[in-house]
């Protein structure tokens, strides 16, 4: 199984230290409305880097803290950290048989950070991961409540992304355009040197 198991303190609803383990290729969470089953596919998109408070289903990011129930009180801080089997080289920058992705926010301190295998890691290095797990917000591979009428009435450029990114062709695609703008960067940088160039001469 690819991912291996989800660690949540914390965040939304996990008030105490949570474990899940994926064990099984089919999984099943039950339980009453509101008792927390899409927190887990907002846990993972949250460790993965997502900024988008609206698609965590929360007014700000703040909200992903615990923020207290009847009998237990509000906590400071959220972390959750992703368990990922590596050992087909599905990451291609992370060279380790286990990828652990951990993010954590403190909502007094306002420290914020990620974590991949325990060292420190900017934001952008684990969205690019996560852009290789498929599991990021425009794939498919979490179906919300709502994202099947979203893929539906989606315009056809939408819905070409949605392919994109399942079929593993958006990391590219990011990178190119990464690329282009260095590339025009530096044909600026280029024009410049040569108008100085032509003033000096
Ligand atoms: P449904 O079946 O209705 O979709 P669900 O089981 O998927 O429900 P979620 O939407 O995952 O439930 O969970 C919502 C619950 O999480 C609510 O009870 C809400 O109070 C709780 N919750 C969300 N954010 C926080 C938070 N920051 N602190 C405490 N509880 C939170």
């Amino acid at each position: 199984l690819f991912l291996k198991q989800i660690r949540a303190y914390g965040f939304k609803s996990f008030a105490e230290p949570t474990n899940l383990d994926f064990t099984h290729d089919m999984i099943g969470v039950v339980g009453p409305n509101g008792s927390g089953k899409s927190n887990i596919t907002d846990a993972i998109r949250w460790a993965l880097g997502e900024q988008s408070a609206k698609s965590l289903r929360g007014g700000n990011l703040d909200d992903v803290v615990f923020a207290g129930s009847v009998n237990k009180p509000a906590l400071d801080q959220a972390e959750v950290t992703l368990v990922f089997d590596n050992q087909k080289d599905r990451f291609s920058t992370v060279d380790s048989p286990i990828v652990e992705i951990t993010r954590r926010f403190n909502k007094k301190t306002r420290d914020s950070e990620f974590l991949i295998n325990g060292q420190k890691a900017k934001m952008r290095d684990v969205q690019d991961i996560a852009l290789e797990t498929g599991l990021t917000k425009s794939s498919i591979a979490i179906i919300s409540q709502g994202t099947i009428s979203t893929f539906a009435e989606a315009k056809p450029e939408q819905r070409r992304e949605i392919f994109d990114e399942a079929a593993g062709v958006a990391k590219y695609k990011k990178r190119k355009r990464e690329t282009t703008i260095k590339l025009l960067k530096a044909m600026e940088n280029l024009s410049r040197l040569e108008d100085i160039n032509n003033e000096i001469g």
